[in-house]
C-alpha cells in the first residue's frame, strides 16, 4: 500500500467517526484532497484510491494540472485570488473558495458571464481575525452577500474559513461553530434566493472538530499527500 493511500485510509476512518459522534451521515461531508506543491504523479494516486476532488490555491497550478490530467475531476480554488487570475478559472474550477472583495466578485462575474456559466463561490471569513490571513470579518459578511447577491454569474453556496495554525484542534471550535451559525444567521433572513448549504472548514489538524461543527467540505492536505516541500 502506498503511503498516499494509507493515509487516505486513516483519513476516511477519521471522517466517519467524527461523523458518527456527531450524528451527521458520511456523504453530508465532502473530502477535498489539497495537492498543492504535489506532483501529478501524487494526483493520480490519489485518484486510483477513488477520489475526485482536489483542492489546489495557485492559478498556474491550477492550469498546469488540469492540462496534463484531463480526466473529469472536480478542482477547488481554496487560496487567495488575485483580481487579474480570475480569467483561467471557468471552466477549469467548479468551486472558488476565497472571495472576499467586491472587486474580485465582480471580476468573477465578468469572466463567468463570457463563458456563459454560473460559478458556485464561497465567501471566505477571517473568524479569528488573525492579521495574517485574508478574507471579512463577521460583521461585515451580511452586507457583502447583499452587495453580490444579484450577480447573475455567481452562485453564493456558503462560507470558508481557514482556523490557526494550532496544536490543540479544540482551540478551533468555536470558530467553526461561529462561521456555521453566520450561515444560518444569514439564510434565516432570507437575503439569497438559494439558501447557502456550503461550510469549507476543517485542514489537517481540526478536520474532525470542523465536522462536529458542520462543515460539508473539509480541505486536507498534508494529512493525505505529506509534508509539503516549498524550497524545491
Ligand atoms: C494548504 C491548505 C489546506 C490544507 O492544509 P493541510 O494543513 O496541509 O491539510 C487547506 N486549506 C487551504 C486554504 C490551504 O491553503
Amino acid at each position: 500500500m502506498s503511503m498516499i493511500e494509507e493515509n487516505l485510509k486513516e483519513v476516511e476512518k477519521r471522517i466517519q467517526k467524527a461523523c458518527e459522534r456527531s450524528g451527521r451521515d458520511r456523504s453530508e461531508v465532502t473530502l477535498i484532497a489539497v495537492s498543492k506543491t504535489k506532483p501529478v504523479s501524487d494526483v493520480r494516486e490519489a485518484m486510483r484510491c477513488g477520489i475526485t476532488v482536489f483542492g489546489e490555491n495557485k492559478v498556474q497550478e491550477i492550469k498546469d494540472k488540469t492540462e496534463e490530467i484531463t480526466e473529469k475531476l472536480d478542482w477547488h480554488m481554496i487560496g487567495h485570488l488575485q483580481t487579474n487570475k480570475v480569467k483561467y478559472l471557468p471552466g477549469r474550477v467548479c468551486m472558488i473558495h476565497s472571495v472576499d472583495n467586491i472587486k474580485l466578485a465582480e471580476e468573477i462575474e465578468k469572466q463567468a458571464a463570457k463563458h456563459e456559466l454560473v460559478m458556485d463561490i464561497l465567501c471566505e471569513v477571517n473568524v479569528a481575525e488573525e492579521d495574517s490571513k485574508f478574507g471579512l470579518k463577521v460583521e461585515n459578511v451580511p452586507d457583502f452577500i447583499r452587495d453580490i447577491k444579484d450577480f447573475e454569474h455567481i452562485n453564493v453556496r456558503g462560507l470558508m474559513t481557514i482556523a490557526p495554525y494550532t496544536d490543540d484542534p479544540e482551540s478551533n471550535r468555536k470558530y467553526f461553530a461561529t462561521l456555521r451559525k453566520l450561515m444560518n444567521d444569514i439564510n434565516d433572513t432570507g437575503i439569497l434566493k438559494n439558501r447557502m448549504d456550503v461550510l469549507s472548514m476543517g485542514m489537517t489538524g481540526d478536520y474532525e472538530v470542523a465536522i462536529e461543527e458542520g462543515a460539508t467540505f473539509i480541505r486536507v492536505g498534508t494529512g493525505i499527500f505529506g509534508e509539503r516541500n516549498y524550497n524545491i
